[in-house]
């Protein structure tokens, strides 16, 4: 009962019969936590639609001289709690409908974790690996022209997706800056932190769902160093949580990349494992007892499996045959809606991407205050912070799994609705 991931797998049909799109899952997921809560329907009416699509083009010359012309796209969903936040993606299938449910999913993600934001996500339908840097560059500093008056430091903060990276969020902020004629950095999150942005970034989604792992682990009565772990993906998700998790004394015994996993149950040494970004796909050339598929590794007898690859990977056709005894959830939306159902029936613990991997938003958070204050922090409070955010999320999600007897998705869900609901009547309809 995901929401689709932010990964271009994560669209692929897994046997499922039919995957939700973003919309759909968004919509129906707002709809299950209304049920619990007494609240307004005109509100959760409003919240199943988005304030604002920007659909733009974006004319570009190549480097051979013509012209190419792009479609760009600024779903901006709900911004009662703040300013609107999310990624820009530069993929193929960039579509006006997926910018606006992972828009919505940004809403409840940010809601969840009490930030200051409401959800947005934009891009443009383009393939990156076929432009030269020059080109992104150009796409990039147009697309800001385009959508300039609509964000801001105050009013929609873009952030790194599928297919952009610090260096487009540099280009972003300079055109942005150039032409408003002032340096704003606090117009979108995810910068090289030579321009502000923020130590601990990179590694804080990882680091998010290895700090919510520790805390379900303590929460089922289990001793984290008598805890085996299987992660799947080895990207900057699966590998800061595995290292971080092996240092506080887990057993990773399994980790995997797109070709496959290495398995010991004596457990990995996963700092001498090459991430995805220290060296791609160098996992299963690592030394190891044995080898074990994606789809095996996902089946391994563990306490705790870590999905932290792509979406859709727990199915109807594995959910049965999951013998973890607890998901956390570290890619977007790894467990389809009928995995879901299985798992709730089985009283299978789930925990969600919304909670599990926001470290990476609430360190976005934590660059946006740092850019408006002026006033860069090290990585240690960074960590520090993220830690207290992380924890307080977790116990508010917790107080609600125990006080209404429903699954963990269910429970982020009624946290991020119920402060969604109580900002809308507090703020009320205008005019
Ligand atoms: P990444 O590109 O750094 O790494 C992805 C890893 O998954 C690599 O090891 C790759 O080899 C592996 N992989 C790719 N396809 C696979 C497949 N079909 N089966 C098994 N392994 C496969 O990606 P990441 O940033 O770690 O993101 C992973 C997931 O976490 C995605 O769903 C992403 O949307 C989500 N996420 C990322 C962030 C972030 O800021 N990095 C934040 C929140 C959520």
């Amino acid at each position: 009962m995901s929401p689709p991931s932010q990964n271009d797998d994560a669209a692929a049909a897994g046997p499922d019969s039919e995957p939700e799109s973003a919309v759909e899952t968004a919509r129906r997921q707002l709809q299950l936590a209304a049920a619990y809560l007494d609240i307004d329907p005109n509100t959760v009416e409003r919240l199943k639609h988005p304030a604002k699509v920007q659909e733009v083009t974006v004319p570009i010359k190549r480097d051979d001289g013509t012209v190419e012309v792009f479609t760009g796209y600024r779903a901006q969903h709900d911004s009662v709690r703040g300013p609107y936040k999310g990624g820009l993606r530069y993929h193929p299938e960039v579509t006006r409908d997926e910018c606006v449910g992972l828009g919505m999913w940004m809403t409840w993600k940010c809601a969840v974790m009490d930030l200051p934001f409401g959800g947005a996500k934009g891009g443009i339908a383009v393939n990156p690996k076929e432009l030269s840097d020059e080109e992104t560059e150009r796409l990039t500093r147009r697309f800001a022209e385009e959508i300039r008056d609509i964000i801001g430091p105050n009013r929609d903060i873009p952030a790194p997706d599928m297919g952009t990276n610090p260096q487009t969020m540099a280009w972003l902020m300079d055109a942005y800056s150039m032409q408003e004629g002032e340096t704003t950095p606090g117009v979108v999150t995810g910068k090289p932190p030579v321009i502000g942005g923020s130590e601990g970034r990179d590694a804080a989604p990882g680091r998010s769902v290895a700090i919510i792992t520790r805390e379900a682990v303590d929460y089922y009565g289990w001793n984290l160093r008598e805890t085996d772990i299987a992660i799947q993906g080895y990207g900057s998700v699966g590998s800061n949580a595995a290292r971080l998790l092996d240092d506080w004394g887990a057993n990773v015994v399994a980790v995997s990349d797109v070709n496959g996993g290495i398995y010991d149950p004596n457990g990995l040494d996963t700092y001498s494992i090459p991430s995805h970004h220290e060296e791609p796909e160098a996992v299963m050339r690592h030394d190891a007892p044995e080898t074990v598929t994606n789809e095996g590794l996902l089946e391994l007898d563990v306490d705790v499996l870590i999905p932290a690859a792509v979406g859709n990977v727990l199915t109807e056709s594995n959910a049965h045959d999951i013998e973890a005894d607890m998901v956390i959830e570290g890619a977007n939306g790894p467990t389809t809606s009928v995995a879901d159902e299985i798992f709730a029936d089985r009283n299978l613990p789930v925990i969600p991407d919304i909670l599990a991997n926001a470290g990476g938003v609430t360190v976005s958070y934590f660059e946006w205050l740092q850019d408006i204050n002026r006033r860069p922090w090290s990585l240690e409070r960074v960590n520090d912070e993220l830690e207290t955010e992380m924890v307080d999320a977790w116990n508010d999600v917790r107080e609600e799994y125990e006080a209404r007897d429903v699954t963990w998705r269910n429970a982020a869900y009624i946290v991020a609705l119920s402060r969604l609901a109580e900002a809308h009547q507090s703020r009320g309809l205008w005019p």
